[in-house]
């Protein structure tokens, strides 16, 4: 049983390195990006909601965020474990999982956090926006992705810090390198997680 959260600021890697962690510690990815962008992608209700944040760099609120985290931790695939990608940003979010979990008589086992050189992550973006047209991937919307970033998920890593779950990876490195170091931490984690 195995529940983690991968943070990081956007262009971290996380989308990257979701998989082999998960993989590694056989669990599911659960990314609320990726089902944001779905649901828009589908022009569902919640899709067409979540759009205009999402094209403006800013947070989905925190009321449509946790309800749709909400459902989809209910889903039978959660029950060994899982490593949520993008989820908590918020103190409101990180509250409502530990909610969550402690309604399941479960916990968080660790905080996952990739740390890379803004400078680095401004270059990382642009790059990806050239290569998958991302519509919040231009400079403006990137330099305020980091900047709600800062001040709304900054904290959070300061809390699971003093909670002893937090492990910092140092993500500037090619993706082959972060990889080993992903790995290392799995292992830890897979470790841990048997005792
Ligand atoms: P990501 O793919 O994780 O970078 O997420 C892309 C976008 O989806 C973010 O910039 C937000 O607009 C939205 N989003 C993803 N996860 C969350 C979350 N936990 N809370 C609020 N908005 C989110």
């Amino acid at each position: 049983m195995t529940i983690v959260v991968l943070m990081g600021p956007p262009g971290a890697g996380k989308g990257t390195h979701a998989d082999h962690l998960a993989g590694r510690l056989g669990v599911p990815v659960i990314s609320t990006g990726d089902i944001f962008r779905a649901q828009v992608a589908a022009r569902t209700e919640l899709g067409r909601t979540a759009q205009r944040y999402l094209d403006a760099g800013e947070y989905v609120p925190d009321e449509v965020t946790n309800a749709m985290v909400r459902e989809r931790l209910a889903a039978d695939d959660t029950r060994l474990g899982f490593l949520l990608d993008g989820y908590p940003r918020t103190v409101d979010q990180a509250a409502v999982l530990d909610e969550i979990l402690a309604a399941q008589d479960r916990s968080l086992a660790a905080a996952v956090v990739l740390q890379v050189d803004p400078e680095v992550l401004v270059h990382r973006l642009l790059r990806r926006a050239e290569i998958e047209h991302r519509s919040d991937d231009t400079e403006v919307v990137i330099r305020r992705r980091f900047q709600v970033y800062d001040d709304e998920t900054s904290p959070l890593i300061t809390s699971y810090a003093a909670r002893g779950i937090h492990y910092e990876i140092d993500a500037s490195a090619d993706i082959d390198t972060v990889r080993v170091r992903v790995h290392e931490v799995a292992d830890l984690l897979g470790v841990a997680a048997q005792r």
